[in-house]
């Protein structure tokens, strides 16, 4: 199958941690990093394809005007780019927990619809237009994105290794400081991207 930079996961996320106990949520920070692959759970946006830390947050799932006693539940956060959480607002969304999204929405990756995505059921059009997945200027993103990892998996191997791959820095989730209070998941470190490449067991790329 062609590796393609906008294939949403086919099945609903489950979680590989389960920090408890800090005071702000932004401290989940280098987890959720982790646990969503560096990447917008909603527009599949990568870290590595940004100039600036900031363009990424955390994103409530269900927002905190609507439930301020999960403002702090590690379970009811997710990774997404600013763009995204931005149009998500307090809206509530089909949960990528909930969902897979890959059975929602499908973005097109070759032929002259390429970069143009489509909702496969309800929850994917109502992602789609929530989020406006489908507005002129992503769209044509996505098609200027995916020719350049076509490009570059035909003519730049270290390039598209980069470009498809994992960030440099990865966090080390047993030295994160503030340490959570707990941890509901602790063999979840173990999966950590980190610790897979510790082990020389990180992939050279991912979808
Ligand atoms: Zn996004």
């Amino acid at each position: 199958m062609t590796v393609s930079p906008f294939r949403y996961p086919s099945t609903p996320h489950q979680r590989r941690h389960g920090p408890i106990g800090y005071s702000a949520y932004q401290q989940f920070r280098p987890w959720l990093r982790d646990e969503f692959c560096f990447r917008c759970v909603y527009c599949l946006r990568r870290e590595v394809w940004a100039f600036q830390d900031s363009d990424f947050e955390l994103d409530h799932d269900v927002a905190k005007s609507l439930a301020p006693d999960l403002c702090r539940e590690y379970t009811n956060l997710v990774y997404a780019c600013h763009n995204c959480n931005k149009r998500k607002s307090n809206k509530r969304l089909p949960s990528p927990s909930e969902v897979g999204y890959g059975a929602c929405m499908e973005v097109s990756i070759s032929g002259s619809n390429a970069g143009e995505i489509q909702g496969l059921n309800d929850d994917g059009l109502r992602l789609i237009d929530e989020l406006s997945l489908d507005g002129p200027k992503i769209t044509a993103a996505r098609k200027t994105y995916i020719g350049i990892t076509r490009s570059l998996e035909q003519h730049d191997q270290p390039l598209y290794m980069v470009w498809m791959g994992f960030p440099d820095e990865l966090p080390d989730l047993c030295n994160v400081s503030p340490q959570p209070k707990s941890n509901s998941l602790p063999q979840g470190i173990e999966q950590s991207w980190l610790a897979r490449k510790l082990r020389d067991e990180l992939p050279a790329i991912y979808e």
